[in-house]
Protein backbone atom coordinates (compact mmCIF):
# COMPACT_ATOMS: atom_id res chain seq x y z
CA UNK A 1 0.00 0.00 0.00
CA UNK A 2 0.76 3.40 -1.01
CA UNK A 3 0.40 6.50 1.34
CA UNK A 4 0.00 10.07 -0.06
CA UNK A 5 -0.21 13.29 1.43
CA UNK A 6 -2.12 16.81 -0.14
CA UNK A 7 -1.47 19.42 1.83
CA UNK A 8 -3.35 22.91 2.19
CA UNK A 9 -0.97 24.58 -1.03
CA UNK A 10 -2.52 21.36 -2.90
CA UNK A 11 -6.19 21.66 -2.60
CA UNK A 12 -6.57 25.45 -2.18
CA UNK A 13 -8.97 25.92 -4.86
CA UNK A 14 -11.33 23.93 -7.65
CA UNK A 15 -8.19 23.39 -9.78
CA UNK A 16 -5.54 22.49 -7.27
CA UNK A 17 -8.48 19.33 -6.56
CA UNK A 18 -8.73 19.00 -10.05
CA UNK A 19 -4.53 18.41 -10.27
CA UNK A 20 -5.22 16.28 -7.41
CA UNK A 21 -7.02 13.96 -9.88
CA UNK A 22 -4.50 14.15 -12.50
CA UNK A 23 -1.46 13.32 -10.25
CA UNK A 24 -3.63 10.38 -9.66
CA UNK A 25 -4.31 9.81 -12.52
CA UNK A 26 -0.59 9.74 -13.38
CA UNK A 27 0.85 7.70 -10.62
CA UNK A 28 -1.92 5.66 -10.19
CA UNK A 29 -4.68 5.02 -7.56
CA UNK A 30 -4.60 1.39 -6.58
CA UNK A 31 -4.04 0.43 -2.98
CA UNK A 32 -3.34 4.26 -1.41
CA UNK A 33 -4.44 5.84 1.03
CA UNK A 34 -4.68 9.73 0.64
CA UNK A 35 -3.93 11.91 3.54
CA UNK A 36 -5.43 15.05 3.04
CA UNK A 37 -5.41 19.30 4.88
CA UNK A 38 -7.47 21.57 5.05
CA UNK A 39 -7.92 23.78 2.05
CA UNK A 40 -5.17 26.54 1.53
CA UNK A 41 -5.11 28.60 4.95
CA UNK A 42 -8.44 27.25 6.46
CA UNK A 43 -6.57 25.86 9.82
CA UNK A 44 -5.72 29.91 10.89
CA UNK A 45 -9.44 30.88 9.73
CA UNK A 46 -10.53 28.51 11.67
CA UNK A 47 -8.14 29.14 14.81
CA UNK A 48 -10.00 33.01 14.29
CA UNK A 49 -13.24 31.12 14.99
CA UNK A 50 -12.18 29.82 18.02
CA UNK A 51 -10.29 32.86 18.68
CA UNK A 52 -13.86 35.04 18.60
CA UNK A 53 -15.80 32.17 20.17
CA UNK A 54 -13.66 33.35 23.64
CA UNK A 55 -12.89 36.98 22.75
CA UNK A 56 -15.46 38.74 20.50
CA UNK A 57 -18.54 36.81 20.31
CA UNK A 58 -20.08 39.50 18.11
CA UNK A 59 -17.87 38.75 15.30
CA UNK A 60 -18.31 34.92 15.35
CA UNK A 61 -20.66 35.12 12.39
CA UNK A 62 -18.69 36.25 9.99
CA UNK A 63 -15.56 33.93 10.63
CA UNK A 64 -17.52 31.24 9.87
CA UNK A 65 -19.04 32.85 6.70
CA UNK A 66 -15.59 33.43 5.39
CA UNK A 67 -14.96 29.77 5.72
CA UNK A 68 -18.48 28.50 4.78
CA UNK A 69 -18.30 30.97 1.70
CA UNK A 70 -14.72 29.66 0.45
CA UNK A 71 -15.72 25.82 0.58
CA UNK A 72 -19.32 26.49 -0.90
CA UNK A 73 -17.19 28.09 -4.13
CA UNK A 74 -15.08 26.02 -4.26
CA UNK A 75 -17.88 22.60 -4.28
CA UNK A 76 -19.97 24.56 -6.77
CA UNK A 77 -16.93 25.13 -9.10
CA UNK A 78 -16.33 21.31 -9.06
CA UNK A 79 -20.01 19.75 -8.55
CA UNK A 80 -21.70 22.64 -11.14
CA UNK A 81 -24.99 22.08 -9.45
CA UNK A 82 -26.42 22.57 -5.81
CA UNK A 83 -27.84 19.78 -5.94
CA UNK A 84 -25.25 17.63 -5.28
CA UNK A 85 -25.26 15.42 -2.12
CA UNK A 86 -22.27 17.53 -0.72
CA UNK A 87 -24.15 20.21 -0.43
CA UNK A 88 -25.98 18.91 2.29
CA UNK A 89 -23.02 17.21 3.60
CA UNK A 90 -21.16 20.57 4.02
CA UNK A 91 -24.36 21.89 6.09
CA UNK A 92 -24.38 18.94 8.43
CA UNK A 93 -20.26 19.68 9.09
CA UNK A 94 -21.39 23.22 9.40
CA UNK A 95 -23.73 22.95 12.11
CA UNK A 96 -22.03 20.09 14.04
CA UNK A 97 -19.66 22.86 15.02
CA UNK A 98 -22.31 25.23 15.26
CA UNK A 99 -23.71 22.94 18.09
CA UNK A 100 -20.73 22.40 19.26
CA UNK A 101 -20.14 26.08 20.14
CA UNK A 102 -23.98 26.84 21.33
CA UNK A 103 -23.87 23.75 23.83
CA UNK A 104 -20.20 23.80 25.14
CA UNK A 105 -19.76 24.72 28.67
CA UNK A 106 -15.87 23.79 28.14
CA UNK A 107 -13.55 27.23 29.19
CA UNK A 108 -10.39 25.30 28.31
CA UNK A 109 -8.91 27.35 24.75
CA UNK A 110 -6.86 24.35 23.53
CA UNK A 111 -10.26 21.43 23.91
CA UNK A 112 -12.66 24.10 22.16
CA UNK A 113 -9.82 24.24 19.75
CA UNK A 114 -9.49 20.98 18.96
CA UNK A 115 -12.86 20.78 18.72
CA UNK A 116 -13.38 23.35 15.88
CA UNK A 117 -10.36 23.85 13.87
CA UNK A 118 -10.59 19.29 13.00
CA UNK A 119 -13.63 20.36 10.80
CA UNK A 120 -11.04 22.47 8.31
CA UNK A 121 -9.90 18.45 7.58
CA UNK A 122 -13.56 16.89 7.74
CA UNK A 123 -14.58 19.49 5.45
CA UNK A 124 -11.54 19.32 2.98
CA UNK A 125 -12.02 15.40 2.63
CA UNK A 126 -15.59 15.07 2.45
CA UNK A 127 -15.36 17.41 -1.13
CA UNK A 128 -12.52 15.62 -2.38
CA UNK A 129 -14.01 12.19 -1.67
CA UNK A 130 -17.15 13.62 -3.26
CA UNK A 131 -15.19 14.77 -6.59
CA UNK A 132 -12.76 11.43 -6.65
CA UNK A 133 -15.68 9.31 -7.11
CA UNK A 134 -17.23 12.02 -9.79
CA UNK A 135 -14.39 11.44 -11.81
CA UNK A 136 -14.98 7.72 -11.25
CA UNK A 137 -12.25 7.03 -8.92
CA UNK A 138 -14.18 4.79 -6.33
CA UNK A 139 -13.27 5.51 -3.08
CA UNK A 140 -14.01 5.44 0.77
CA UNK A 141 -13.69 8.22 3.20
CA UNK A 142 -12.49 7.36 6.02
CA UNK A 143 -12.52 8.98 9.62
CA UNK A 144 -9.26 9.42 10.76
CA UNK A 145 -10.97 10.18 14.29
CA UNK A 146 -11.39 6.01 14.09
CA UNK A 147 -8.32 5.36 13.55
CA UNK A 148 -5.64 7.78 15.40
CA UNK A 149 -5.74 7.28 19.40
CA UNK A 150 -4.03 10.01 21.05
CA UNK A 151 -4.17 11.60 24.81
CA UNK A 152 -6.03 14.00 25.53
CA UNK A 153 -3.34 16.49 25.42
CA UNK A 154 -5.12 19.21 23.03
CA UNK A 155 -3.40 20.53 20.07
CA UNK A 156 -0.20 18.15 20.84
CA UNK A 157 -1.53 14.54 21.05
CA UNK A 158 0.44 11.92 21.67
CA UNK A 159 -0.22 8.75 19.76
CA UNK A 160 -0.82 5.94 21.76
CA UNK A 161 0.42 3.42 18.68
CA UNK A 162 -1.06 -0.09 20.38
CA UNK A 163 -4.39 1.22 19.85
CA UNK A 164 -3.59 3.17 16.90
CA UNK A 165 -2.61 0.29 15.10
CA UNK A 166 -5.06 -1.94 16.19
CA UNK A 167 -7.94 0.89 15.05
CA UNK A 168 -5.88 1.32 11.84
CA UNK A 169 -5.75 -2.31 11.02
CA UNK A 170 -9.96 -3.04 11.78
CA UNK A 171 -10.71 0.14 9.50
CA UNK A 172 -8.14 -0.22 6.87
CA UNK A 173 -8.15 -2.78 4.04
CA UNK A 174 -5.10 -2.79 1.77
CA UNK A 175 -6.97 -3.25 -1.74
CA UNK A 176 -8.93 0.01 -1.51
CA UNK A 177 -8.67 3.35 -2.38
CA UNK A 178 -9.36 5.82 0.77
CA UNK A 179 -9.39 9.35 1.54
CA UNK A 180 -8.62 10.54 5.23
CA UNK A 181 -8.06 13.35 7.00
CA UNK A 182 -4.63 14.64 8.15
CA UNK A 183 -3.58 16.48 11.68
CA UNK A 184 -6.81 14.92 14.14
CA UNK A 185 -7.00 11.91 16.24
CA UNK A 186 -9.40 11.43 19.25
CA UNK A 187 -8.78 10.69 22.83
CA UNK A 188 -10.26 7.96 24.83
CA UNK A 189 -14.15 9.51 24.93
CA UNK A 190 -13.59 9.66 21.58
CA UNK A 191 -13.07 14.02 21.84
CA UNK A 192 -11.12 15.12 18.44
CA UNK A 193 -7.24 16.13 19.39
CA UNK A 194 -5.19 17.32 17.07
CA UNK A 195 -1.11 16.56 16.23
CA UNK A 196 0.31 20.02 16.40
CA UNK A 197 0.09 22.32 13.49
CA UNK A 198 1.46 20.92 10.20
CA UNK A 199 0.60 17.35 11.51
CA UNK A 200 -0.78 16.30 8.24
CA UNK A 201 2.64 15.09 7.16
CA UNK A 202 2.71 12.95 10.89
CA UNK A 203 -0.12 11.56 9.79
CA UNK A 204 0.82 9.74 6.54
CA UNK A 205 4.15 8.40 8.70
CA UNK A 206 1.08 6.69 11.34
CA UNK A 207 -0.98 5.14 8.16
CA UNK A 208 2.31 4.35 6.95
CA UNK A 209 3.88 2.59 9.62
CA UNK A 210 0.59 0.75 10.96
CA UNK A 211 0.13 -1.06 7.72
CA UNK A 212 3.73 -1.29 6.52
CA UNK A 213 3.56 0.21 3.67
CA UNK A 214 5.59 0.61 0.51
CA UNK A 215 6.59 3.93 0.42
CA UNK A 216 4.70 7.48 1.41
CA UNK A 217 4.53 10.55 -1.09
CA UNK A 218 3.98 14.19 0.19
CA UNK A 219 3.05 16.47 -2.95
CA UNK A 220 4.24 19.69 -2.48
CA UNK A 221 4.25 23.06 -4.32
CA UNK A 222 8.40 22.59 -4.49
CA UNK A 223 10.19 20.11 -6.48
CA UNK A 224 11.14 18.22 -3.49
CA UNK A 225 13.34 18.84 -0.44
CA UNK A 226 15.91 22.28 -1.37
CA UNK A 227 18.52 23.19 0.27
CA UNK A 228 17.13 26.16 1.77
CA UNK A 229 13.82 27.49 1.84
CA UNK A 230 13.06 29.47 -1.87
CA UNK A 231 10.29 31.78 0.03
CA UNK A 232 13.88 33.07 1.90
CA UNK A 233 16.62 32.05 -0.19
CA UNK A 234 17.55 32.79 -3.72
CA UNK A 235 18.98 29.72 -6.14
CA UNK A 236 17.64 26.84 -3.91
CA UNK A 237 18.99 23.38 -5.17
CA UNK A 238 16.90 20.15 -5.39
CA UNK A 239 18.36 17.32 -2.93
CA UNK A 240 18.00 13.83 -4.53
CA UNK A 241 18.37 11.42 -1.76
CA UNK A 242 18.83 12.47 2.01
CA UNK A 243 18.99 9.46 5.11
CA UNK A 244 16.46 9.41 8.20
CA UNK A 245 18.72 10.81 10.18
CA UNK A 246 19.75 14.09 7.94
CA UNK A 247 16.07 14.50 7.28
CA UNK A 248 15.06 14.65 10.71
CA UNK A 249 17.96 16.69 11.75
CA UNK A 250 16.84 18.83 8.69
CA UNK A 251 13.08 19.22 10.39
CA UNK A 252 14.45 19.84 13.49
CA UNK A 253 16.03 22.67 12.88
CA UNK A 254 13.07 23.91 11.22
CA UNK A 255 13.19 23.23 7.33
CA UNK A 256 9.66 23.47 7.69
CA UNK A 257 9.24 20.91 4.10
CA UNK A 258 8.61 17.68 6.54
CA UNK A 259 7.25 17.77 10.00
CA UNK A 260 9.79 16.79 12.66
CA UNK A 261 7.52 13.61 13.71
CA UNK A 262 7.02 12.30 10.63
CA UNK A 263 10.97 10.94 9.70
CA UNK A 264 11.00 8.39 13.36
CA UNK A 265 7.91 5.84 12.65
CA UNK A 266 9.45 5.99 8.53
CA UNK A 267 12.81 5.16 9.90
CA UNK A 268 12.24 2.58 12.23
CA UNK A 269 10.54 0.20 9.20
CA UNK A 270 12.89 1.75 6.94
CA UNK A 271 9.70 3.15 4.58
CA UNK A 272 10.87 5.65 1.40
CA UNK A 273 9.67 9.07 1.58
CA UNK A 274 9.20 10.59 -1.05
CA UNK A 275 8.98 14.58 -1.54
CA UNK A 276 7.66 15.63 -4.95
CA UNK A 277 5.75 18.24 -7.13
CA UNK A 278 2.26 18.10 -7.21
CA UNK A 279 2.60 20.63 -10.24
CA UNK A 280 4.93 17.92 -11.97
CA UNK A 281 4.15 14.24 -10.49
CA UNK A 282 6.51 12.32 -13.19
CA UNK A 283 9.61 14.24 -11.94
CA UNK A 284 11.67 12.29 -9.64
CA UNK A 285 11.56 14.67 -6.27
CA UNK A 286 13.46 14.04 -3.27
CA UNK A 287 13.56 10.77 -1.38
CA UNK A 288 14.69 10.27 2.34
CA UNK A 289 15.78 6.93 3.15
CA UNK A 290 18.65 4.93 4.34
CA UNK A 291 22.05 5.47 2.93
CA UNK A 292 24.81 8.03 2.54
CA UNK A 293 23.63 12.06 4.52
CA UNK A 294 22.23 13.87 1.79
CA UNK A 295 23.19 14.00 -1.98
CA UNK A 296 24.45 16.39 -3.59
CA UNK A 297 26.84 17.78 -0.32
CA UNK A 298 25.95 20.96 -0.09
CA UNK A 299 25.40 23.63 2.65
CA UNK A 300 21.50 23.44 3.65
CA UNK A 301 20.22 26.72 4.87
CA UNK A 302 17.62 27.04 7.53
CA UNK A 303 15.68 29.90 9.33
CA UNK A 304 13.01 29.73 12.43
CA UNK A 305 11.69 33.56 13.02
CA UNK A 306 9.61 35.46 15.40
CA UNK A 307 11.67 33.81 17.91
CA UNK A 308 12.82 35.16 21.53
CA UNK A 309 15.82 34.81 22.70
CA UNK A 310 16.57 35.19 26.45
CA UNK A 311 19.54 36.02 28.59
CA UNK A 312 19.41 34.90 32.04
CA UNK A 313 22.06 35.75 34.43
CA UNK A 314 21.67 35.09 38.32
CA UNK A 315 20.94 38.31 40.32
CA UNK A 316 23.82 37.46 43.18
CA UNK A 317 26.77 37.01 39.98
CA UNK A 318 26.54 33.07 41.61
CA UNK A 319 26.89 30.12 39.22
CA UNK A 320 24.05 29.14 37.07
CA UNK A 321 24.37 25.13 36.84
CA UNK A 322 22.36 22.08 36.96
CA UNK A 323 19.55 23.26 39.48
CA UNK A 324 18.74 26.23 37.97
CA UNK A 325 18.81 25.23 34.61
CA UNK A 326 15.87 22.40 35.58
CA UNK A 327 14.08 24.96 36.34
CA UNK A 328 14.23 27.28 33.82
CA UNK A 329 13.28 24.09 31.61
CA UNK A 330 10.58 23.62 33.44
CA UNK A 331 9.39 26.38 32.93
CA UNK A 332 9.50 26.20 29.17
CA UNK A 333 8.19 23.32 29.50
CA UNK A 334 4.87 24.89 31.32
CA UNK A 335 4.41 27.32 28.92
CA UNK A 336 4.66 25.41 26.13
CA UNK A 337 7.61 27.31 24.76
CA UNK A 338 9.86 24.82 22.26
CA UNK A 339 13.86 25.45 23.12
CA UNK A 340 15.49 25.85 19.73
CA UNK A 341 18.88 26.72 20.85
CA UNK A 342 20.99 27.31 24.68
CA UNK A 343 24.03 28.41 25.81
CA UNK A 344 25.83 28.65 28.87
CA UNK A 345 28.89 30.40 30.96
CA UNK A 346 29.61 30.14 34.54
CA UNK A 347 26.69 32.84 35.35
CA UNK A 348 24.58 33.42 32.27
CA UNK A 349 22.45 31.14 30.07
CA UNK A 350 20.93 32.05 26.38
CA UNK A 351 18.21 30.51 25.24
CA UNK A 352 16.01 30.84 22.74
CA UNK A 353 12.57 29.99 22.24
CA UNK A 354 9.49 30.17 20.24
CA UNK A 355 6.25 32.04 21.58
CA UNK A 356 3.55 29.90 19.93
CA UNK A 357 0.61 30.12 22.61
CA UNK A 358 1.55 33.46 23.57
CA UNK A 359 3.39 33.00 27.11
CA UNK A 360 6.16 34.99 27.04
CA UNK A 361 4.99 37.88 29.24
CA UNK A 362 4.09 35.11 32.22
CA UNK A 363 7.27 33.84 32.09
CA UNK A 364 9.66 36.68 32.02
CA UNK A 365 7.62 37.63 34.86
CA UNK A 366 8.28 34.58 36.95
CA UNK A 367 11.85 34.37 35.29
CA UNK A 368 12.42 38.07 36.71
CA UNK A 369 12.01 37.26 40.34
CA UNK A 370 14.89 34.74 39.91
CA UNK A 371 17.08 36.18 37.32
CA UNK A 372 18.44 39.13 35.75
CA UNK A 373 16.47 38.47 32.78
CA UNK A 374 16.87 40.70 29.32
CA UNK A 375 15.19 39.74 26.28
CA UNK A 376 14.97 39.95 22.62
CA UNK A 377 11.83 39.23 20.42
CA UNK A 378 11.85 38.71 16.83
CA UNK A 379 15.02 37.31 16.63
CA UNK A 380 15.64 34.74 13.35
CA UNK A 381 17.24 31.31 14.04
CA UNK A 382 19.61 31.16 10.91
CA UNK A 383 21.28 27.22 11.16
CA UNK A 384 23.43 26.03 8.04
CA UNK A 385 24.17 22.46 7.80
CA UNK A 386 27.68 21.23 6.26
CA UNK A 387 28.54 24.70 6.55
CA UNK A 388 31.61 26.36 4.89
CA UNK A 389 33.30 30.03 4.95
CA UNK A 390 31.29 31.22 2.14
CA UNK A 391 27.96 30.05 2.97
CA UNK A 392 28.59 31.53 6.70
CA UNK A 393 29.49 35.11 5.46
CA UNK A 394 26.71 34.93 2.87
CA UNK A 395 24.56 34.79 6.24
CA UNK A 396 26.12 37.06 8.60
CA UNK A 397 26.54 40.01 5.83
CA UNK A 398 25.12 42.99 7.14
CA UNK A 399 23.06 41.38 10.08
CA UNK A 400 23.84 41.85 14.10
CA UNK A 401 24.70 38.60 15.26
CA UNK A 402 23.76 37.87 18.84
CA UNK A 403 24.63 34.41 19.35
CA UNK A 404 26.61 31.91 17.44
CA UNK A 405 27.25 27.90 18.12
CA UNK A 406 29.10 25.38 15.82
CA UNK A 407 29.70 21.86 16.10
CA UNK A 408 30.89 19.60 13.41
CA UNK A 409 28.36 19.65 10.94
CA UNK A 410 25.76 23.09 12.30
CA UNK A 411 26.22 26.58 12.58
CA UNK A 412 23.62 28.44 14.41
CA UNK A 413 23.49 31.90 14.48
CA UNK A 414 20.92 34.17 16.20
CA UNK A 415 20.37 37.61 14.44
CA UNK A 416 18.14 40.33 15.07
P1 LIG B 1 1.76 21.76 2.60
O1 LIG B 1 1.28 22.13 3.97
O2 LIG B 1 0.89 22.26 1.51
O3 LIG B 1 2.06 20.31 2.48
P2 LIG B 1 3.98 23.39 3.28
O4 LIG B 1 3.63 24.80 2.94
O5 LIG B 1 3.90 22.96 4.69
O6 LIG B 1 3.13 22.45 2.34
O7 LIG B 1 5.43 23.04 2.74
C1 LIG B 1 5.89 23.49 1.50
C2 LIG B 1 6.69 24.76 1.68
O8 LIG B 1 7.80 24.49 2.51
C3 LIG B 1 7.30 25.30 0.43
O9 LIG B 1 6.42 26.14 -0.27
C4 LIG B 1 8.53 26.05 0.93
O10 LIG B 1 8.30 27.44 1.02
C5 LIG B 1 8.72 25.54 2.35
N1 LIG B 1 10.07 25.04 2.62
C6 LIG B 1 10.78 25.30 3.74
N2 LIG B 1 11.96 24.71 3.71
C7 LIG B 1 12.05 24.07 2.52
C8 LIG B 1 13.05 23.26 1.91
N3 LIG B 1 14.22 23.02 2.51
N4 LIG B 1 12.78 22.74 0.69
C9 LIG B 1 11.62 22.96 0.09
N5 LIG B 1 10.63 23.73 0.61
C10 LIG B 1 10.83 24.28 1.81
N1 LIG C 1 -4.24 21.87 8.44
C1 LIG C 1 -3.24 21.74 9.48
C2 LIG C 1 -2.41 23.00 9.55
O1 LIG C 1 -2.55 23.88 8.71
C3 LIG C 1 -2.38 20.53 9.33
C4 LIG C 1 -1.52 20.49 8.11
O2 LIG C 1 -1.83 21.16 7.12
O3 LIG C 1 -0.52 19.76 8.11
O4 LIG C 1 -1.62 23.12 10.45
MG1 LIG D 1 1.66 22.47 5.72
Amino acid sequence: MRIFKFGGASVQDAPGIQNVVKVLETVGHQNTLLVVSAMGKTTNAMEVVVKNYFEDKGKLQESFDTIYDYHYKIALELFETKQHPIFARLDELFEQVRGFLAWNKSPKYSFVYDQVVGYGELISTSIISAYLAKCGMTNSWLDVRDCIKTNDNYREGTVDWEHTQQCIAEKVDKNKLYVTQGFLGSDDNNFTTTLGREGSDYTAAIFAYCLNADSVTIWKDVPGVLNADPRYFENAELLNKISYREAIELAFYGASVIHPKTLQPLQRKEIPLHVKSFANPTAEGTVVMKGESISPKIPCFIVKKDLVLMKLSSLDFSFIVEENISEIFKLFSDNRMKVDLIQNSAISFSVCVDNKFNKLDDLLNTLKSKFKVSHYEDVSLYTIRHFNDQAINSLQNGKEVLVEQRTQQTVQLVVK
